[in-house]
């Protein structure tokens, strides 16, 4: 937004943060991909559902494909939300790599994308900040490392 310069924090339930959890590590030995949905308020995005999208998946690769994607844009136009944050496990350290920069499937500036390492085992709600690593899109279009602490989990 014009005139803006704090980045939009981005805020989740302890229920969702559970569910998102659960999901991920639904797939103990492959990556997987969740999306974070939800609205834009003041200064902060709220997440208010989690999507799971259709997706192909191996031990360090994701991809949603055309079908998964269609079926994605029809659900948000139906539920009126935008993806506020998309979150992937890795099998080892959590980072963005150059295939998560290019096939991130949130594009607007200010977008959150999270990693979580070791396919999310090692991860639980009580440690979920410490073990996250968190990137903003900036305006260049670029994949920014920022600190955990501009998630708020309510
Ligand atoms: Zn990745």
């Amino acid at each position: 937004m014009r005139g803006r310069k704090q980045q939009m924090s981005l805020e989740i339930s302890r229920a969702l943060l559970e569910e998102t959890i659960a999901e991920l590590r639904a797939s103990p030995d492959k990556e997987k991909v969740i999306l974070w949905l939800g609205k834009r308020g003041t200064s902060e995005y709220v997440v208010d559902d989690i999507f799971t999208p259709i997706q192909i998946t191996d031990e360090d690769f994701f991809r949603i494909p055309e079908e998964g994607m269609n079926q994605l844009m029809s659900h948000l136009r139906n539920v009126r939300k935008m993806i506020v944050a998309q979150i992937h496990t890795h099998p080892r350290e959590a980072f963005h790599s150059n295939a998560d920069d290019r096939w991130a499937i949130v594009r607007h500036a200010g977008a959150y994308s999270l990693v979580l390492p070791e396919f999310c085992s090692t991860t639980e709600k009580n440690n979920f900040l410490e073990m996250v690593a968190t990137f903003v899109l900036n305006k260049s279009n670029k994949w920014k490392r920022v600190s955990s602490s501009n998630i708020t989990i309510v």
